[in-house]
């Protein structure tokens, strides 16, 4: 079969030496004569899985002995919830302030409105996201339980270069669409989390990385599962938790270690969205949605100077073997999610059809 470049937002494509090994191992893992899926999260077998994902990443990712690594239910969007379920109760202000870079960062704050104090310090809304809105980190006030951002926008395609300064107020970053793409000192946060469907591994779950001291100060109407002390307490485990996706995490992370870790895998990411910028740089029919200096590297979203053509251009994408480039609806024209599993080769295939299009309709 001839696998597609997918360029969808997520769930999106993973390496194809990863979907390899899951396919081999699904039947009989490790010579067991059962599948991953079928064994007890409480088997040996899974603990050593459980483990080696806790090492590869703790390895990849640098996390410094002080965090805790979590897997949580519900994928990213339950923890707009947890979050503040677990630490807005830090301070009795039970304040928390957004600096507002797109929609999701926009829900965060609604789901923390539920339980506290949700301010916004800054927003780009004005210019339709276009970029990262200025923000003095100095301005947050001391009794903030923690402050919030979301690092990569997934929908408009912009992203923090470099994070805010907020000294003792713990930082919750929302890293779901770039986790892994790009080294980072997670020192500089209180709260990471991330869903597993871009970079990691299948939906439905989270991982979340923890500063400890931020542990144990949940609302007491915290349901246990999202009780980040309760994942703490029992590695991720005190129900039954997603074993398949946590397994193919695993897989995810060794084939990330085996291409050379985050440090190379940011300079590939780097190059390969250099490939489809430079093409809406250097020509006027497709128009770059987000700010030059505030653009992501793992979601290139671009419009077409004559809309009427979009069309054309998806479905022709298609037939060339480049799927789900629509952008999403609140932004519109086109988006490539070009994350970690995606080959330059695929990003070399969309420059190349883009280059096509053009001539062929200019
Ligand atoms: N945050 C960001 C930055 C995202 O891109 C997404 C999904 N596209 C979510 C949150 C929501 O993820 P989930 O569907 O796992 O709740």
């Amino acid at each position: 079969m001839t696998r597609i470049y997918n360029f969808g937002a997520g769930p999106a494509m993973l390496p194809t030496q990863v979907m390899e090994k899951a396919q081999t191992e699904f039947l009989d893992y490790n010579n067991m004569g059962a599948g991953v899926i079928e064994i007890s999260h409480r088997s040996k077998e899974f603990d050593q899985i459980i483990n080696s994902t806790d090492a590869l990443l703790t390895e990849l990712a640098g996390i410094p002995s002080n965090y805790k690594i979590l897997y949580v239910h519900g994928g990213a969007q339950m923890q707009f919830s947890a979050v503040p379920l677990n630490i807005i109760n830090r301070n009795p202000s039970q304040k928390a302030t957004f600096i507002e870079t797109g929609s999701w960062t926009v829900k965060a704050r609604k789901e923390a409105a539920r339980y506290g104090n949700a301010i916004t310090a800054a927003t780009s809304a004005d210019t339709n996201f276009d970029r990262i809105p200025e923000f003095d980190a100095d301005s947050l006030d001391d009794d903030n339980s923690y402050a919030y951002i979301t690092s990569n926008n997934t929908l408009f395609g912009t992203r923090w270069n470099s994070f805010p300064d907020t000294g003792d107020i713990p930082l919750v970053a929302d890293m779901t669409s770039e986790f892994l793409s790009r080294e980072l000192d997670i020192n500089q946060f209180g709260i990471i989390f991330a869903g597993l469907q871009k970079n990691l591994g299948p939906a439905g779950l989270a991982v979340v990385i923890i500063r400890e001291d931020l542990l144990g100060h949940a609302l007491p109407i915290t349901p246990s599962l999202l009780d980040y002390q309760v994942y703490a307490d029992n590695h991720s485990l005190s129900n039954t938790n997603n074993t398949f996706a946590i397994y193919m995490m695993s897989l995810v992370l060794q084939w990330l270690k085996d291409e050379g870790g985050v440090a190379n895998m940011e300079a590939r990411n780097n190059a390969k969205a250099r490939i489809i910028y430079d093409v809406i740089d250097d020509s006027d029919f497709y128009l770059g949605a987000a700010q030059p200096a505030h653009r992501s590297m793992m979601n290139v979203t671009f419009n077409l100077a004559n809309n009427d053509l979009l069309d054309d251009f998806l479905k022709g994408a298609l037939e060339n073997g480049l799927y789900a480039l629509k952008g999403h609806r609140v932004v519109g024209g086109a988006r490539a999610s070009i994350y970690n599993a995606m080959p330059t080769a695929g990003c070399q295939a969309l420059a190349d059809y883009m280059a096509e299009f053009e001539r062929s309709n200019s």
